[in-house]
């Protein structure tokens, strides 16, 4: 079994702690124990191959992540094999909304070398609805071998349920995430229509302190599944 926690943010993201670096990721997740991470910024990948790098490092497995806002202001996580984060990054850049970030309200996205050095700054907001449907996002998801997983699906801001009111019969998702494992059954009553699925809780940790303890397992079938078998 494999310990997880694959919804972290780093200091790329807005809403991230300037603590949260590759290597504070990396050496908080070796100090509580867990097995594999994965690093989700908000609309951007561009962080992923220093925490990468610092995970191989660690003898941390690590899956590439990205948290989207779709269109509909949902928020989607999508894990891909690390061969896919450039020409993604790329599909992401096309659909940025173009408002240009205020440091001074939003907080620096950050963008570091496996050193902790800062090697440049995403000037583009990540925090703005991508040009792109919530049905968008996920085939892309699936053009590029990656997994999707509807984020904090249940009774936060932006997961699905709230931004929708449920889940739409037919959705191509491969998981949902929730923030406690009792949200599955609110889930399945709300849309009954959704059968078994891969059932992840992640922390969505925006400062080290919130990652989550290796409490939550994942076989290593299904671990191999989400990693897309390369990467
Ligand atoms: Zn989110
Ligand atoms: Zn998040």
């Amino acid at each position: 079994m494999m310990s997880y926690d694959l919804h972290l943010h780093s200091c790329l993201s807005p809403c991230g702690d300037d603590s949260m670096t590759p290597n504070n990721i990396v050496n908080m997740a070796r100090l509580i124990g867990l097995g594999a991470i994965s690093v989700t910024d908000h609309n951007s990948l561009r962080q992923q191959p220093a925490i990468q790098s610092c995970a191989q490092k660690a003898g941390i497995e690590y899956v590439c992540g990205v948290e989207l806002q779709t269109r509909e202001e949902v928020h989607v996580l999508g894990y891909f094999p690390s061969t896919a984060v450039a020409v993604v990054q790329r599909w992401i850049e096309e659909r940025y909304s173009g408002r240009e970030n205020r440091t001074d309200y939003f907080g620096s996205q950050w963008i570091m070398n496996d050193q902790d050095e800062v090697v440049d700054e995403e000037n583009q907001l990540l925090l703005d609805s991508l040009n792109a449907s919530l049905e968008e996002c996920i085939a892309m998801i699936h053009q590029f071998k990656g997994k999707a997983v509807l984020a904090h699906a249940w009774g936060k801001s932006n997961g699905i349920i709230p931004q929708l009111g449920f889940i739409p019969k037919n959705l191509a998702f491969d998981g949902i995430e929730v923030r406690d494992l009792k949200e599955i059954a609110f889930i399945k009553r709300n849309s009954p229509w959704v059968k078994e699925t891969l059932w992840l809780c992640s922390s969505d940790a925006h400062q080290l302190i919130d990652l989550h303890e290796p409490e939550y397992t994942l076989t290593h079938a299904q671990w191999q599944e989400l990693k897309g078998g390369s990467g």
